[in-house]
């Protein structure tokens, strides 16, 4: 059977779904975007809509499934968040025009006008309010890396330099909702979005930037290196090809290098629960914690300052010093606050009028920001901290859009623009004339009526409009006889089950004078707020410099509050790479302590350059992990700029964070946890510095006994000896506590516990010395274990700690060994005695005697 060749429409979707490629296709028909074939059964199964069928297609039938287009957004959503991309192909032309150019069967003309994807979206209900949308792309050029983000929904456009390794690191902090690379490189993974490798290409990638930002040289926005140039041409090339030409807005990139910032890596990230929990959630995470910003702008910038700590101490005073100010003036922080809770999000109205989705709101809300960021600016005033009086600028900088956009706008403009009533009164005379003709033509239809009424009678008799008939006249069936008549002036255009409808030539008058005002009054309405967007748009930069200030403003307060509401304390940021808390707290735990109706306890740590390394022992369930990770997260906190949980800290920069916790507790995860722990923990002795911080938990717990006593010994030796970094190292290996005397800038802390009664009470507090027993059986008591079991586990215990006091236990003889570094000089194994032994014998000049002897001398070394 041969194949009939495919209809017309069918062959100009199958071109369209190919220029697709591998996104949905959304075939615009009417009012409903269609979906074929696998893209129908994928999307149908995805959005839990029917699949149905139409036409044939190789002798099958056709699968297809449609959303309709005014609820799209919602279909849209849902198929993003699973991962997919979408291609829209809208029709380019109406049927009308179709007809008339072509025949009445023309197909009416299609073209993708978007591809919608994760990264690139700019529409508020696609967005969550409170987080950045990152579009990344990866560049590679002469052996170097970097990334380039923009998010498209408020033009931010960033350029990062860093090494290879940094690459996941780095694309954890931005937390990327689409990752671009070159189809060809080596960071092209599964998840990314690839692209053809000529978009990356340095020289291309600078042309397209120059093009961009209409510069002829790109020298005012930094030194950008060819792998720079790489990312960020590959992505400007993505954001267009997503675009379909229509370019969204980008501001001029910022050049970033990795080293400004704290570096802290994926595991360390997911571990300390920064911005999202281990379970991906922003509830639990520090992040949700500490965050009282009243704006999603604001929102968005303090999760980027908490995943990027800063390194420059005094770009940290500065934010420190707005903190304070903001913490010290109460009533004033309350304005603020009252001030910036009432304003719309100015930078992603501006990113969607930019992108050409731009509604009359938006305007209205560019409007009443940029009017409340005057005020705002009005009332702080001169004076405060240096940061404010840099931020105040951009806040009053406006005057005549905002005056120009109160004349034009009403008050409330609607997020639709096609049934107009968004221009003020007063604004356009013209318009104003075309609409008082529009209400004196409806005046006049309300005579009419009157009119009608009396001369026929009928009571009933009404004016109604629709869209098909217009402006027409209604009377009630039984009432209709009179009107039929040829010489009743009115002519018959509808029965209806319990209504006929007529015209009139007077009414019709009316009518088309009503509907031509209507018409012009739009079109004029329409002229405006294209004009209107432009003179905005001719803005955008330093609208969304204004928007930054009023995100800063926002985390400042934010953080101020928390600070007030927490007891919180300023850090003071010194030189040498000390760390001294005194009362510190955990927020996260803090919270989930005291909903509990519990005290959380406040610990001190002092870390200094003599004294770098705690080792922390005590009862499982002590508050171990706790500790380590509340100074961890205290360091996260100061350097961005934040009052920490403590009431006193000190502290020199930190150049790293890590943290890393024992195998046991990460089962969540896929591969070998062991293997996991074991790669992380030797990241740390690689990257680790005298100015890093580093939290491990239970490092080596992952293995055997003997394994993990071993490799935690050596892992403390090596940060000790080695990396001579600030450490907290938990541990349950008592043994450890034997390198107190061999490391000198080593201490031994524990978490408390007392056995009151037989049951065991945790103190939560951490104390000087290592702990004096394990308390693991009264843990398990704790725990609920069946009395029986315990008693059956004292038992055993007792017999071990028997065979312990006899041989001196698991690590007898440790003592012995040569001190790490010692034991690194020596480059080869160390010989075997019984080897060196038989090779010094010389056998023909043994005795049978002193030949017996070495026999046995022999046997005594194995
Ligand atoms: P460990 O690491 O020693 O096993 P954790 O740090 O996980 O112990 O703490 C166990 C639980 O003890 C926490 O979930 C919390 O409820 C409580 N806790 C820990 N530290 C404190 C503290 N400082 N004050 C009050 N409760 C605490």
């Amino acid at each position: 059977m041969s194949n009939p060749a495919p209809t017309p429409m069918m062959a100009q979707y199958l071109t369209l779904k190919e220029e697709a490629g591998d996104c949905l296709l959304f075939y615009r028909m009417g009012d409903f975007f269609e979906l074929f074939f696998d893209d129908a059964r994928v999307a149908s199964a995805c959005l839990d809509i029917a699949l149905t069928a139409r036409g044939e297609h190789d002798g099958d039938k056709v699968p297809m499934c449609g959303v309709p287009v005014h609820s799209a957004t919602a279909y849209l959503q849902r198929l993003i968040k699973a991962g997919h991309r979408v291609a829209i192909a809208e029709q380019t032309e109406s049927p009308e025009a179709a007809r008339k150019a072509r025949g009445s069967k023309a197909l009416v003309n299609r073209a993708i006008v978007r591809v919608v994807t994760a990264g690139t979206l700019t529409e508020e209900a696609l967005l969550d309010a409170r987080t950045d949308n990152w579009c990344v792309a990866i560049g590679e050029a002469a052996g170097a890396v970097a990334l380039a983000a923009a998010d498209v929904s408020t033009g931010r456009f960033q350029v990062i330099t860093l090494s290879p390794d940094a690459v996941p690191a780095e694309l954890a902090r931005l937390a990327a909702a689409e990752v671009v690379a070159c189809d060809a490189g080596a960071f092209a993974a599964a998840a990314t979005t690839l692209r053809p490798r000529a978009e990356f290409d340095s020289n291309a990638g600078e042309a397209r930037l120059k093009r961009q930002f209409g510069v002829a040289t790109l020298d005012g926005f930094g030194q950008f290196g060819r792998a720079e140039l790489a990312a960020a041409g590959g992505l400007v090339a993505y954001l267009d090809h997503t675009a379909k030409g229509a370019l969204p807005f980008l501001r001029p990139p910022v050049l970033h290098r990795a080293a400004g910032t704290m570096a802290i890596d994926a595991a360390t990230r997911e571990s300390l629960e920064l911005t999202c929990t281990t379970g991906g959630q922003r509830k639990g995470s520090l992040l949700d914690a500490v965050d009282r910003t009243v704006t999603g702008a604001g929102a968005r910038l303090l999760a980027a300052d908490l995943g990027a700590p800063l390194m420059d101490r005094a770009a940290i005073d500065a934010r420190l010093d707005l903190v304070q100010w903001l913490h010290d003036d109460g009533a004033m922080r309350e304005r603020l606050r009252a001030s910036l809770k009432a304003m719309p999000d100015i930078g992603r109205a501006l990113g969607r009028l930019a992108a050409g989705r731009g509604s009359p709101r938006d305007l209205g809300q560019l409007r009443d920001g940029l009017d409340g960021a005057w005020h705002l600016g009005e009332r702080l005033g001169d004076g405060g901290p240096a940061l404010l009086a840099e931020l105040a600028p951009a806040l009053r900088g406006h005057g005549a859009l905002i005056d120009l956009l109160r004349r034009a706008l009403v008050p409330s403009p609607p997020i639709e623009a096609s049934a107009g009533g968004y221009i003020a009164a007063g604004y356009d005379l013209a318009l104003d004339d075309l609409r008082d003709a529009g209400a004196g033509g409806r005046r006049a239809i309300a005579a009419l009526e009157a009119e009608m009424r009396s001369v026929t009678g009928i009571a009933a008799l009404k004016v109604r409009h629709n869209n098909v008939l217009g402006y027409h006249v209604e009377v009630p069936a039984r009432a209709a006889d009179a009107l039929m008549k040829p010489d009743s002036g009115f002519t018959h255009r509808q029965t209806l089950a319990g209504v006929v409808r007529f015209n009139t030539p007077a009414l019709h008058e009316v009518a088309v004078k009503v509907s031509q005002a209507g018409a012009h009054a739009l079109a004029a309405e329409a002229a405006h707020l294209e004009e209107l967007t432009a003179t905005a748009l001719a803005d955008r930069e330093r609208i969304a410099a204004t928007a930054d200030a009023l995100a800063r403003l926002d985390v400042a307060a934010a953080l101020a509050e928390r600070a007030a509401e927490g007891g919180w304390a300023r850090p003071a940021l010194v030189d040498h790479a000390c760390f001294e808390i005194v009362g510190g707290r955990h927020p996260v735990v803090e919270a989930a302590v005291a909903k509990a109706g519990e005290r959380f306890v406040a610990n001190d740590c002092r870390l200094s350059e003599s004294s770098r390394l705690w080792l922390v022992t005590g009862p499982n369930m002590g508050g171990k992990s706790t500790f380590l990770r509340q100074n961890a997260l205290i360091a996260v906190l100061a350097q961005a700029g934040s009052f920490v949980p403590a009431t006193e800290a000190t502290l020199g920069l930190v150049d790293r964070l890590f943290s890393r916790v024992g195998a046991s507790d990460n089962l969540a995860r896929g591969r070998s946890t062991f293997m996991v722990e074991m790669v992380e923990t030797a990241a740390i002795l690689a990257q680790a510095t005298p100015r890093s911080f580093v939290i491990l938990d239970e490092v080596g717990r992952g293995t055997s006994t003997y394994d993990g006593l071993a490799i935690a010994w050596a892992v403390v030796e090596a940060i000790h000896e080695d990396n001579r970094c600030r450490c907290l190292f938990a541990t349950h290996y008592h043994e450890l506590t034997r390198l107190a005397e061999r490391c000198d800038a080593l201490s031994l802390h524990h978490v408390r516990a007392r056995e009151w009664k037989g049951d065991l009470v945790l103190l939560h507090e951490v104390a000087d010395g290592p702990a004096d027993r394990s308390y693991g059986l009264a843990v398990a008591r704790l725990a609920g274990m069946a009395p029986q079991t315990v008693a059956r586990a004292k038992a055993v215990l007792a017999k071990l700690e028997a065979g312990r006091a006899k041989t001196g236990g698991i690590a007898a003889g440790l003592d012995d060994l040569p001190l790490f570094a010692a034991a690194r000089e020596v480059e080869e194994p160390a010989p075997d005695p019984l080897r060196q032994m038989v090779e010094a014998l010389d056998v023909d000049a043994l005795t049978p005697r002193e030949a017996l002897d070495t026999l046995y001398r022999m046997k005594g070394i194995v």
